[in-house]
């Protein structure tokens, strides 16, 4: 496809960063391969807006995938990084405010008893994993397909449909053996889980799940599978492990739990966290009961660390922006998330593109398709073409979507009437794009 604009600053970044940088870019969706053309180079971001290199202002639905929940820049988080930074930037001791960052987590949802703080969400999955296997002395994970938990071998089996199965390797590299401890299926299929247990259930450490999956687009858990995970785990002698790495303090204060829990049969044993509670700085965590954190190095066996966990301005990012939640905030989101999501529905159905909307508290989606999306098959049964052209348009406009049909949109409390009316004033144009652009 023809893209209708040019952004020769980003064209001419790309291409120098490709010369010292695999696809030019350092995660691979940045690159805008599931679009095709050129991903923008960015500058400068304040509030709800981007600015790249060619000097465009593009109103941001993507926020860094979740972190930039106040909007980019907020004042209070830059007041906390800049008197942060002035007093150091890295101790490799303990500090006050990774304290603090922790008792605002362990405050907010009532199932952490405690936390370790870590450096990114894929440190947090892969740390939680380990001490679910250290402390039950198994070493099978069960994992949902198109969950993304980061790039942990082990949980970078996606593997198959239907049946459960015994992960492949998403990826080179990968080797079997981390790949065969784990097995995937379906999200939203209670009976594939317990068919999953019916036959390695004392060999199981722990299920892991998106709290509400926000990586094959928003496929919220449907009622009452979160309750069956807790049921069928505890069953089984096995741990659950809840990834609110993107939920985490965007769904509500407490997350998805605070969406859907307490939970009559339990809640799950251990929480990992990322994205928002670094305010856009590299902070992450794993919790919960602190029986269970008790297993790790120093008081317990299981070892973890790291050089820069709870670095003195992460965690002063993320403690502002935590701090920064405020009820206001998630009525905000919600209001944005509904008038934008509305609009889109709206937009699509007037040009006669088959698409579903779907939600989990501000965070959304829009599937181009015509049926309710439960797992990870019918997340993959979109038409592409037409989200590509829907994508592009958008762009032309100054709105910029996350360049993938399974990604969330992301909204911040800054998003303020004026960045909403613009992308309001986009979607008709995107939408007869998609129209045309479609495989229908
Ligand atoms: C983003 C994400 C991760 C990985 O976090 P990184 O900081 O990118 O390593 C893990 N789990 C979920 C649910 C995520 O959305």
């Amino acid at each position: 496809m023809t893209y209708p604009y040019e952004a020769p600053a980003s064209e001419a970044l790309l291409e120098r960063a490709r010369r010292v940088t695999p696809g030019g870019v350092n995660s691979p969706v940045r690159a805008f391969r599931a679009v095709g053309g050129t991903p923008r180079f960015m500058t400068r971001a304040q509030g709800p807006y981007l600015y790249d290199a060619d000097g465009r202002e593009y109103v941001d639905l993507v926020c860094s995938w979740g972190p930039m929940i106040l909007g980019h820049a907020h004042p209070a988080v830059l007041e906390a990084v800049q008197s942060a930074a002035a007093r150091g930037f890295s101790f490799g001791t303990p500090s006050e405010n990774e304290v603090a960052l922790a008792e605002a987590i362990v405050a907010r949802v009532e199932p952490v008893e405690q936390v370790r703080l870590v450096s990114s969400g894929t440190e947090a999955t892969m740390s939680a994993i380990r001490l679910a296997r250290g402390a039950t002395g198994r070493s099978k994970i069960v994992k949902f397909a198109g969950c993304y938990h980061g790039h942990v071998d082990a949980l970078l089996a996606s593997a198959g449909s239907g049946l459960a199965t015994f992960g492949l390797p998403d990826s080179p590299g990968v080797t079997g053996a981390s790949a065969a401890d784990t097995i995937v299926v379906p999200y939203n299929d209670v009976a594939a889980v317990e068919a999953a247990f019916a036959e390695h259930g004392d060999q199981i450490a722990c299920v892991i799940t998106e709290a509400s999956p926000g990586n094959m687009g928003v496929v919220p858990p449907e009622p009452g599978f979160t309750a069956a995970l807790r049921r069928i785990t505890a069953a089984h002698g096995a741990l659950l492990v809840s990834d609110e790495v993107m939920t985490g303090f965007r769904c509500s204060d407490a997350g998805w739990y605070g969406v859907e829990g307490p939970y009559d049969d339990g809640a799950p044993d251990l929480f990992t966290f990322g994205k928002v509670m670094g305010g856009g700085f590299p902070a992450a965590a794993f919790g919960g009961r602190a029986d269970l954190m008790a297993q790790l190095a120093p008081d317990g066996p299981v070892y973890q660390a790291g050089t820069l966990s709870g670095n003195p301005v992460a965690t002063a990012a993320g403690l502002a922006t935590l701090q920064h939640c405020t009820p206001e905030v998630y009525t905000r989101l919600a209001q944005v998330a509904d008038t934008i999501s509305t609009a889109a529905s709206q937009a699509l159905s007037a040009a006669g593109v088959p698409h579903v909307v779907q939600h989990a508290a501000s965070m959304f989606s829009v599937f181009f398709t015509d049926q309710p999306v439960r797992d990870y098959d019918g997340a993959r049964s979109q038409d592409v073409g037409a989200f590509r052209a829907f994508f592009h348009s958008m762009l032309a406009q100054g709105v910029h979507l996350p360049p993938s049909a399974y990604e969330a949109w992301f909204v911040s409390a800054s998003h303020d009437d004026a960045a909403v009316s613009r992308v309001l004033d986009a979607l008709p144009d995107a939408a007869r794009a998609a129209a045309q652009g479609g495989a229908a």
